[in-house]
């Protein structure tokens, strides 16, 4: 597995730490929001409900750091699985086409941590920066308000705070990891939704309760940013989800924006090179016939 803290010249790193989100046992409670703002002292971000979910921010931002999502929708007709007892199990959820009862999928969203950061690739000041844990964090006095790393993210997490312009997003609680404490969402989350650890303990811990649900038959169930191949190299804070990724409002294929930079710089420069020999040699050319004909006036 790819090492980020190790790559970014710490040689005496800890191992890689992350979030495990299982979107299947959130009840929707915003403890975690909450937990986020309190710890990390984030202005508030006012009371009036979007109108589309109980929800009143509708996504992560410079002051929302732990985002709930509320998707309610039409559930697919639940399909029984009889059990070796004749006993039927029904399932919480599938990923089918509708049909059935209402349902809510509550999923706590967060930055996540990738392992290829293009936030980081891009910021000219080193504000952000990688941390010995592999988490990747915003340094607010050293941000000068550029604003590059918002469109560099693939997700759309970091966010400038409109008054002073810095970005701002989660920064896996660093303060807390220092201490040997583990971020405050996870300490808050009632259920265990949120689980914090090294990251190949996560993932397969990850592994095994997809493979529960599946058994269970919640079919829908699958993971999100978990796969180290995956365009951010893996994330370090990864779902498991009920439905598609676009159901919760997720790029279903996310991409680091700065893949393909070397190749543009290449470019750019084979561009700038051919500029300056076509200059040079339009420059050569055109002084030969008014050199011939100085010296043909002068006899
Ligand atoms: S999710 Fe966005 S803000 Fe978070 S590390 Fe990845 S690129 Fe940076
Ligand atoms: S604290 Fe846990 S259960 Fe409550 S909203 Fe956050 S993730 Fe869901």
């Amino acid at each position: 597995m790819a090492d980020p803290a190790r790559d970014a010249g710490h040689v005496d790193a800890p191992p890689r730490v992350g979030f495990f989100t299982d979107t299947s046992v959130c009840i929707g409670c915003k403890a975690c929001e909450v937990a986020c703002k309190e710890w990390n002292a984030l202005p508030e971000d006012g009371l009036s409900l979007t109108g589309m979910s109980y929800d009143n921010t509708a996504g992560l931002g410079a002051s929302t750091w732990r985002h709930v999502a509320f998707i309610e929708q039409t559930a697919p007709e639940p399909a029984g699985v009889p059990k070796a007892d004749g006993r039927t199990e029904l399932p919480l959820a599938d990923g089918g086409s509708g049909g059935g009862d209402l349902r809510w999928l509550m999923s706590s969203d967060v930055c996540k941590h990738c392992t290829h950061a293009a936030c980081l690739d891009v910021c000219p000041t080193g504000s952000l920066f990688r941390t010995e844990f592999g988490t990747v964090v915003v340094q607010e006095d050293i941000c000068n308000g550029c604003g590059y790393c918002v469109p560099a993210c693939p997700y759309g997490v970091i966010e400038q705070r409109p008054s002073d312009g810095r970005a701002f997003k989660c920064t896996l609680c660093y303060d807390r990891l220092g201490a040997g404490q583990e971020p405050a969402c996870a300490k808050a989350c009632p259920t265990e939704s949120i689980r914090f650890g090294p990251l190949e303990e996560l993932r397969e811990r990850a592994a095994l309760r997809v493979d529960q649900l599946q058994a269970a038959g919640v079919s829908g169930a699958r993971l999100y940013g978990a796969d180290p191949a995956n365009g951010v190299g893996g994330d370090g804070a990864f779902f498991l989800l009920l439905d598609e990724p676009e159901v919760y409002g997720l790029p279903p294929d996310p991409v680091v924006t700065t893949r393909d930079l070397p190749t543009m710089w290449k470019h750019a420069g084979g561009a700038a090179l051919s500029l300056v020999g076509g200059f040079l040699l339009s420059f050569v050319l055109s002084g030969r016939p008014q050199g011939t004909a100085r010296r043909k006036g002068r006899r």
